[in-house]
């Protein structure tokens, strides 16, 4: 007797809605790209309990016929492609005819649209996949779907779903990406009958991200100018250095105008941030890249949420390019603000902060005696330096002198005038005026729009890490023959890595040849490694060789190199510098490509404006 039996249709359905729908998130994913590839210009979502109990999605686009409308719910019914070379260039988000029958066959679900020159709609009810009633409807044109009781026929799948606030987060993330997608489409989210978002249609995409997630993150993003590069457009904004977040929930990219996730514009992201991001954080990206639909397979996942691409190395080089050259371009201070570098939550209401008004620039004020205990007077040890300039007295001046009130830096006089060509860096770190330090290493210094903090050992990593950064581009790393040469053994996997890489090593500093087989000599190590145990230390290049596919780029290689051993020699934390020092050591920090994070991401420097310390001492209500 046979075995094989083919399932009855209802039960089909319900094996491709535990892939397609695996959770509230999901039928709102597939509802809400429904209603936008129909036209619709205001699409609303509503949950109730996270979607469990209820998902209502109401748009206002094209609406069904009363054909259509029986015809949706059908298995691999789609109005959207009709060839297979439809499905090599598909522009759409939907094309597989799978959601609707999916999502009917496990919850209670029921559909009313309409066109708008159609005199009467059409609502259908199914239950668990059994048609309940077809009648007629008399809403507004446009489609309305509400699915009740998510797989109330489906017990295995039920358990799987999580707290109602998780699922909730998921559906959030999911309206997340949608709005941003979709700027020009207005969107509303709401949960148990509470607005949580509602967003206009917005004229630009910094618009919808600033109704979104709140002009503070909006003001510190940067913007990644469109272009094109073998045959990719890029463009978007992305969060500046010191910008990022515990949680991806702000990594969003975007492919073709569809929110995707894939491992080649990941390592791209990482790439592009290197030595800008701490570990463990992720960047706020929400970049956009555009490419002929022929370049990549998005039915790869059931939930079309990756994608594969024909060229994967391309997308990560010109996704990293992109970041590091934008990146490199935006020069903004981070500021101060509680937010500023690990937390996690945005204000997730659309209301915003007013922003700060203009301080009133004022000449000096009167100055109350300084704080004396807050922080130490700055060493004052004579310095190999040029004296300073007359306005680095030593003498600590109050951070703040009067409410709104910030006195503008005093002019310096004429001879230490900086000349008329003086480069950016100067002048920026002319726009400082060092006040003291605390806890030997905080320098506390003013400028006009409050109070920055440097953290005197990150800016000395930075500065180290950029100079010897340099020197590797310039004619490769100096290095240093050892007496006695060390003997390399290792396993044939590493033995092979270190050959292909060989000459990428000797551009480091170090001088490796084959001496036997799986062993190698090591001859010579850069002149800037300072470690007890070269042993170690070559292991962690290995290991950092590993991490790059194929061949290195002796570049990368060398950043990982210098930022993992900078660190030992960069000013210690709590090293006295003295004025001149530390002023020399801002105007360096000015001159890097990146001045405002260490090596590892950490931030370098922070703004506190005054605005903030007049909220803090009650001076202004906070807007
Ligand atoms: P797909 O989106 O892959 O085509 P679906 O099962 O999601 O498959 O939808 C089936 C068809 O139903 C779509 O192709 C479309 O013609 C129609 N449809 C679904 N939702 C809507 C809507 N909100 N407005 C208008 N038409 C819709
Ligand atoms: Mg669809």
């Amino acid at each position: 007797m046979s075995k094989i039996r083919i399932l009855p249709d209802a039960l089909a359905s319900q094996v491709a809605a535990g892939e397609v729908v695996e959770r509230p998130a999901a039928v709102i994913r597939e509802l809400v790209e429904n209603s936008l590839d129909a036209g619709a210009k205001h699409v609303e979502v509503h949950v109730q309990r996270g979607g469990a109990a209820l998902i209502r999605i109401v748009d206002d686009g094209g609406g069904m016929d009363r054909e259509d409308a029986l015809l949706c719910i059908e298995r691999h019914a789609t109005s959207k492609i009709r060839t297979k070379e439809d499905l090599a260039a598909i522009q759409t988000f939907g094309f597989r005819g799978e959601a609707l029958p999916s999502i009917a066959s496990v919850a209670r679900f029921r559909l009313a649209t309409r066109e708008a020159s159609a005199l009467s709609g059409t609502e259908i009810e199914i239950h668990g996949g059994k048609m309940q009633h077809v009648r007629d409807y008399g809403g507004a044109p446009g489609t309305v779907i509400e699915v009740r009781s998510l797989f109330f026929n489906v017990p295995a799948r039920r358990k799987f779903l999580r707290t109602e606030n998780t699922e909730y987060s998921h559906v959030e993330q999911q309206f997340r990406l949608h709005a941003i997608a979709n700027p020009h489409v207005a969107f509303t989210l709401t949960r148990d009958g509470d607005v949580m978002f509602h967003l206009p249609a917005a004229n630009n995409m910094l618009e919808r991200i600033r109704s979104l997630s709140g002009d503070e993150l909006a003001g510190r993003l940067i913007e990644v100018e469109r272009e094109e590069r073998r045959g990719i457009t890029i463009h978007g904004f992305i969060g500046g250095a010191g910008l990022s977040r515990s949680t991806k929930q702000f990594q969003l990219t975007f492919l073709n105008g569809r929110p995707i996730e894939s491992p080649s514009i990941h390592y791209g992201l990482r790439e592009g941030y290197h030595t800008v991001l701490m570990k463990g954080q992720n960047p706020v990206t929400f970049l956009f890249l555009e490419m002929d639909p022929h370049a990549f397979d998005v039915n790869v996942h059931p939930a079309k949420k990756e994608v594969r691409f024909h060229d994967g190395h391309t997308v990560r080089e010109v996704v990293a390019a992109a970041v590091s050259n934008a990146l490199a371009a935006s020069r903004t201070l981070p500021t101060g603000h509680p937010s500023g570098f690990s937390r996690q939550a945005v204000p997730t209401t659309p209301e915003t902060e007013s922003p700060t008004p203009p301080l009133q620039l004022r000449s000096q004020a009167p100055s109350p005696p300084p704080p004396a205990q807050t922080f130490l007077p700055i060493d004052s040890r004579q310095h190999q330096a040029p004296p300073p300039p007359q306005r680095l007295t030593p003498t600590p001046r109050p951070v703040v002198q009067a409410p709104t009130t910030i006195s503008p830096a005093p002019k310096s006089p004429p001879h230490t005038q900086p000349p008329p060509d003086s480069s950016p860096a100067e002048s920026e770190a002319d726009s400082f005026r060092i006040i003291g330090v605390l806890h030997h290493l905080y320098v506390l210094m003013e400028n006009k729009e409050g109070l920055v903090l440097m953290d005197q050992h990150a800016a000395h990593e930075r500065v180290m890490f950029e100079q010897m950064r340099r020197a590797m581009e310039e004619g490769g790393v100096p290095s240093q023959r050892l007496l006695i040469p060390i003997t390399l053994q290792v396993s044939p996997q590493d033995a092979d890595l270190i050959n292909r890489n060989i000459e990428a090593l000797s551009r480091l500093g170090i001088e490796a040849e084959p001496f036997g087989p799986n062993i190698f000599k090591v001859e010579a190590l850069p002149t800037f490694l300072k470690t007890d145990d070269p042993m170690e230390w070559l292991d962690q290049v290995i290991e950092e060789l590993k991490g790059m596919s194929g061949k290195a780029s002796s570049l990368r290689l060398g950043e990982d190199m210098i930022a993992t051993t900078v660190c030992r020699h960069a000013v210690k934390a709590n090293d006295p510098l003295s004025i001149p020092e530390l002023t020399a050591l801002l105007k360096d920090l000015f001159l890097c490509e990146m001045p405002y994070c260490c090596p590892h991401g950490r931030p370098t420097l922070i703004q506190i404006t005054a605005g903030e310390l007049e909220k803090k001492f009650g001076r202004r209500t906070p807007g």
